[in-house]
């Protein structure tokens, strides 16, 4: 994208990236989560050069499929190959269960696993029958079960897979399900708790505008008045995920389990982590 359209203070005006990035500092940090694609409207992020020398542009992870400025790329097209893939197995499985070590470890993620959910107790007592059948047998009815990975759940829900709207069981830990429409939550429709006692902790996801300086904050492009605090797990998730400086980080996607309350002052929205293990971020490959 070599321009891109911005609509802060509720105008819309179209810059070029030399022009956006020769605005005063100040300028760029109020405008930068208002940044849209001039032919489909996704929701847009700018990347400031970096400290190697790589030049400043304009971006979106939201492009709809077939805009001009959507670039093909491998990243995007693993993104739809995922989507699809979820669609699928929201058509197929009963309860889609979330492997948060899945998307970690450095081996392949591409494989979907299948598990059958039973107890020994039920399957010795029932004859050798597959799981289709099994399923409509009555009170001994099974679950099919799905595992999925953090990064193909970002990657469908960033394509706009039915995750977002589907009443599909999700189960996070055992015993722990939740309907899939009522467990992911984009950024920008996150709804605070008073406190952080009274919240309870959703999957929450969408794409990285900024940092500070200390990379101590997430900042959405989604909205702008969500902060997500990392400084506790900040070594941690930023060796797991290869990121050296904030740039790096400007247009990546996010999913994450924590919990969403107002700040003290109730002006912004806080987005707190469960641990360093439950997030994902899908950095720009380009
Ligand atoms: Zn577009």
């Amino acid at each position: 994208m070599i321009d891109a359209v911005c609509t802060y203070g509720g105008q819309r005006h179209t810059f070029s990236i030399l022009k956006f990035q020769a605005l005063p500092e100040t300028e760029i940090e109020k405008s930068r989560q208002f940044l849209q694609c001039p032919e489909c409207e996704g929701k847009a992020y700018y990347r400031k050069r970096s400290s190697d020398g790589k030049a400043a542009c304009f971006g979106s992870r939201y492009h709809v499929a077939g805009c001009d400025e959507g670039h093909p790329s491998t990243q995007r097209d693993r993104e739809t190959r995922h989507s699809v893939e979820v669609n699928k197995v929201i058509s197929d499985a009963d309860i889609i269960s979330i492997d948060f070590m899945l998307s970690n470890s450095k081996k392949s993620v591409t494989e979907v696993q299948t598990v059958t959910a039973t107890s020994s107790l039920i399957s010795s007592s029932l004859p050798k029958i597959d799981n289709a059948s099994r399923k409509h047998a009555g009170s001994n009815e099974q679950a099919k079960v799905k595992v999925l990975g953090l990064e193909k759940i970002l990657n469908s829900l960033m394509r706009g897979s039915d995750l977002a709207e589907s009443s599909t069981l999700i189960e996070l830990d055992t015993g722990y399900k939740f309907k899939a429409k009522n467990l992911f939550v984009n950024f920008a429709e996150a709804e605070p708790s008073a406190n952080a006692k009274e919240a309870k902790p959703k999957m929450y996801w969408g794409t990285i505008s900024h940092l500070d300086k200390e990379l101590d904050w997430l900042n959405p492009s989604d909205c702008t008045d969500v902060g997500i605090p990392i400084s506790k797990y900040k070594s941690i998730i930023l060796e797991r995920f290869n990121v050296s400086e904030g740039r790096q980080l400007e247009g990546a996607g996010i999913i994450l389990f924590g919990k969403c309350f107002w700040n003290s002052k109730k002006t912004r929205k806080i987005i707190e982590l469960w641990n360093a293990d439950r997030i994902f971020i899908s950095v720009l490959e380009d």
